[in-house]
């Protein structure tokens, strides 16, 4: 099987960065990840505001995927997701909604044994490893890979894990994957600005979904569809991630915008994936029981 080193890095999403490996649709391919900080942190004396930020979330690719082409829409299988041995955990003053209150930076390291994380002898985690960063180049410009948006990137949503799907919106020929950021588990919110951050291997493979029209990214879990929107604002955010799963809804029930708004309202919720990054990331949830498929949108 094909694996893609985590010697090849983006900082950024762009169509710029040229592909350093392709794959065949369908084709379940292994990428190898380094954590969000590029190894950096690797003890307790390597501390946040000592490392170089620029490579924060460096993310493995591009992967070019043969016979995508720009405005397709790609499915992303994910089958597996293994860890390093250890995961880190940082706080630095500024650093997440409670970042004013914190006086020095520090920094934990969390070992990963018998599939748990050991956070201390007395707290043990169970894992729910999951991609931070997941996304395909943008049509033009360039976006830092700890940016979330419609082309994917940095969105930190949780349920981006081993049994779910991702689809994304192609900008370019190939779509230019690329995916790093792995957690060893995280709560929604992201609360102090980090999961359990950690190096892994990543089996996933892509397909192409014909006849699917997306503008933002959509997890699918064995039960729900979720469709993810980040922007500045929670306002903003919210909004729009309200308006592209109402239009599915009535799309997909043949309903009015009123009706579908009211089937959303009593069936779906509003869940936020993560707080602490440029742009912040919401999700709707839609059970399967309302929509039981993504329905053709061109
Ligand atoms: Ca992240
Ligand atoms: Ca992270």
């Amino acid at each position: 099987m094909k694996r893609i080193g985590s010697d090849h890095l983006i900082y950024a999403f762009s169509p710029e960065n040229l592909p350093v490996a392709s794959v065949e649709l369908d084709e379940p391919f292994w990428v190898d990840c380094l954590d969000c900080y590029g190894g950096q942190i690797r003890s307790e004396r390597d501390l946040r505001p000592e490392i170089d930020i620029s490579a924060m979330d460096a993310s493995t690719g591009p992967i070019a995927v043969n016979g995508v082409k720009a405005s397709d829409t790609i499915k992303i299988r994910i089958y597996d997701i293994l860890l390093a041995n250890q995961g880190v955990m940082v706080t630095a003053p500024g650093l997440g909604p409670l970042g004013d209150l914190i006086e020095k930076a520090d920094t934990k390291i969390i070992p990963i044994r018998n599939g748990e994380a050991i956070f201390s002898d007395a707290i043990k985690l169970p894992l729910r490893p999951m991609l931070g960063v997941l996304g395909v180049a943008p049509a033009e410009g360039k976006v830092h890979c700890a940016i979330p948006g419609d082309h994917g990137g940095n969105m930190d949503t949780k349920e981006i894990r081993s049994g779910n799907s991702v689809y994304l919106p192609v900008f370019i020929d190939g779509a230019n994957l690329a995916l790093g950021d792995i957690h060893a588990c995280m709560g929604d919110g992201e609360l102090s600005g980090t999961g359990i951050e950690i190096a892994g291997q990543v089996l996933l493979s892509v397909s192409k979904v014909p006849g699917l029209s997306l503008e933002l990214p959509v997890v699918e879990t064995p039960d729900s569809f979720m469709f993810i929107a980040s922007a500045k604002t929670f306002n903003t955010c919210a909004r729009r991630a309200i308006k592209i799963t109402v239009d599915f809804i009535a799309a997909s029930r043949k309903l009015s915008m009123p009706d579908a708004y009211r089937l959303l309202s009593a069936s779906c919720d509003l869940r936020v994936s993560q707080i602490v990054n440029e742009k912040i990331t919401l999700r709707t949830v839609v059970p399967k029981t309302i929509m039981a498929a993504l329905p053709s949108h061109k």
